[in-house]
């Protein structure tokens, strides 16, 4: 099982679901820790280099990945960057208003994370390399834990039921990732899901004829059941006819 430890460099939003989360290949070791960021973005357009993060986040303990959680825009605009030493920093810019805008809980974002640095994190044989030095993603988009999401309006397909799509199960076979883990994972995903109220309604959307049918049958037979329900009482109040 991969531990990790998460911490809060700056502010973040405030996460549902994430303390909870029930693994079986992962685990996340004690609270969010928070930290201040003491200084400016030393990049273009307000960005923090993987240098400059690596230097603000606290360093690594005895966990195997420390995810280090923030709101600054990182280096070249990505969402989520390995900074060596077995961290990593996943930033919310951007990414909550295109998650809130598919009313997708945050913490999917985090599990997305979790699960495919835990599968990255033992394709490398136990470590975490660099953006810089590993890529593992694919560019096409498939609902997949290893999408690029080049365009990040994308992440909304890995965040509601993500899959592990054919190609990068053959990948981790080929890796020597165990078919328990790939098995262990692709079920736990399917579980990072949008809430039940937006699962309702999504399927109101993509079905609306079915959707009316059932409605007026619901009517219908409430119609019919409150009918029995006045009868009932009705009998209770006046149970013999009045002497003629
Ligand atoms: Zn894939």
């Amino acid at each position: 099982m991969v531990s990790f430890r998460i911490v809060a460099l700056g502010d973040i939003p405030t996460l549902t679901k994430l303390t909870s989360w029930k693994s079986k290949v992962f685990r996340i070791d004690g609270d969010i820790q928070h930290f201040q960021i003491s200084a400016d973005s030393d990049l273009e357009d307000w960005m923090y280099s993987d240098k400059l993060i690596s230097r603000l986040a606290p360093s690594r303990g005895p966990e195997d990945i420390l995810l280090v959680l923030t709101n600054v825009p990182l280096e070249s605009n990505w969402y989520v960057r390995r900074i060596g030493d077995n961290r990593a920093v996943m930033t919310f810019h951007e990414m909550r208003e295109i998650l809130n805008d598919s009313n997708i809980p945050l913490s999917n974002l985090v599990l997305r994370v979790l699960y495919a640095y835990t599968l990255v994190f033992k394709r490398q044989g136990n470590q975490l390399q660099t953006t810089n030095e590993f890529s593992y993603a694919h560019d096409a988009t498939k609902g997949c834990l290893f999408d690029m999401t080049g365009w990040k309006g994308d992440i909304k397909y890995s965040c509601h039921r993500p899959i592990i799509c054919t190609s990068c199960s053959q990948r981790l076979r080929e890796e020597k990732i165990s078919e328990e883990t790939i098995h262990g994972v692709s079920t736990e995903i399917g579980g990072i899901r949008k809430d039940l109220y937006f699962r309702m309604s999504d399927w109101v959307r993509e079905q609306p004829v079915l959707a009316i049918a059932i409605s007026s049958l619901a009517a219908i037979l409430l119609g019919a059941l409150g009918s029995l329900v006045a009868s009932w009482i009705w009998s209770i109040w006046y149970p013999c006819p009045p002497a003629s």
